[in-house]
């Protein structure tokens, strides 16, 4: 299975253009690839529509023609970017139109700020003291923690005014744990969690504290007047506290996943992605929400390294009956569960998180559909993550 490892990188200035050129390249030769083949597919839906083939039968482009077409006619700043790491560029254009033909959104053109990444997806970097990436040079690195298992690909992320480097390895399965230990957790509307033994989880304080300075750095934006410098600085500005505070939500999403993984061999959570299409959204909840996407997400991989199990369940009902199957209807109101049947009286997350334990699970590793999780979806499209840079 593969397992991914980032580490900060500290490139000199000199570096730092070429990783700058490096990107640029890319992001340009994605969206010419991307234009090409929405004018193609929009040709050949013309000629699908009226039935005529002036040009023959529909010829659809694909990753092979565009690599090929590419490797005769470089321009010269592709020629200064390693081969493979263009034909990556071609990949990701490829993939974006599987994702679309699979039901996800049709692929779209990548500003500068959103085109944040390339990869090396096979050779052409070394790690040793430093990492040397082919056409860039020995970039200093800190490697916090060991690598396991043989290094596959190799990518670079730009993250405002920071870089980092990702490996993504293939390690052993793990032997599967025997099950000794299990929890149910619910997702409190509130940012909260509670496990099945009545133990609830909270994020930090100074989280809280940063979404505050958020807020207000983002009024002070919506001042600024648009085009002008102080509106870009100050972009930037809030744009570093997105940034501290993703790294704060994933640095709580990683703590609290590594003490379920580690105390608990069977997980299971509801599934969040069900639950929603019977709630109505607002802005608060979807927030929250990805908060918890990511901790299921993390759950669920450190579950999987660790040979351990985690599962997602029906979250019908669940705050509406007794742990002896009894129905107690309660609003959000009502905090404590009173049970008239067997006399049970519990807090109302406790016993939902005792329903969600004993559910039998609807999902499970590598089905599609609406089973497919969210975590299990990320995962394959690595480099994809949101915009660095908000505003404008
Ligand atoms: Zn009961």
């Amino acid at each position: 299975m593969k397992k991914a490892f980032q580490f900060r990188i500290y490139p000199n200035k000199n570096q730092e253009v070429k990783l700058n050129r490096t990107l640029s390249t890319c992001r340009h030769l994605y969206n010419d690839s991307l234009g090409e083949r929405k004018r193609q597919s929009e040709l050949n839906e013309l000629e699908r529509t009226f039935g005529v083939s002036p040009w023959g039968k529909p010829e659809w482009i694909n990753y092979y023609d565009q690599a090929n077409n590419m490797s005769g006619s470089k321009t010269d700043f592709q020629k200064e970017v390693f081969s493979q790491v263009l034909q990556n560029v071609l990949k990701r254009v490829d993939r974006s139109f599987k994702n679309f033909y699979n039901g996800f959104g049709y692929p779209r053109f990548q500003g500068r700020n959103r085109y944040n990444s390339f990869t090396y997806p096979q050779k052409g970097f070394e790690l040793d003291e430093k990492l040397n990436l082919s056409k860039i040079g020995n970039i200093r690195i800190i490697q916090h923690r060991e690598i396991e298992g043989k290094i596959k690909t190799c990518t670079i992320k730009k993250d405002i005014d920071q870089w980092y480097v990702t490996f993504s390895c293939e390690i052993e399965n793990p032997i599967p744990a025997e099950i000794k230990t299990k929890t149910g957790i619910d997702v409190g509307l509130i940012d909260l969690i509670t496990l099945s033994n009545g133990e609830q989880i909270k994020p930090p304080k100074f989280l809280r504290e940063s979404e505050d300075k958020l807020t207000h750095e983002q009024k002070r934006l919506s001042r600024k007047k648009k085009g002008s410098g102080k509106r870009n600085r100050q972009r930037i500005i809030v744009a570093k506290v997105h940034r501290k505070i993703r790294n704060q939500r994933k640095d709580f999403a990683h703590k609290t996943s590594r003490n379920l993984v580690d105390t608990y061999d069977s997980i299971k959570f509801e599934d969040l992605q069900i639950k929603n299409m019977v709630q109505n959204h607002c802005l608060a909840k979807s927030i929250s929400d990805a908060g918890w996407y990511q901790l299921m997400n993390f759950t669920e991989y450190k579950a999987e390294y660790a040979g351990k199990f985690v599962e997602f369940v029906n979250p019908a009902g669940t705050s509406q009956e007794c742990i002896c199957g009894y129905p107690v209807l309660k609003d959000l109101s009502v905090r404590i569960h009173r049970c008239p049947s067997c006399g049970l009286v519990m807090p109302r997350d406790q016993v939902s998180a005792n329903i969600i334990e004993n559910r039998p699970s609807i999902s499970t590793v590598g089905t599609t559909g609406i089973n497919a999780h969210q975590g299990l979806l990320n995962r394959g499209s690595m480099q994809w993550e949101a915009p660095t840079l908000q505003g404008e």
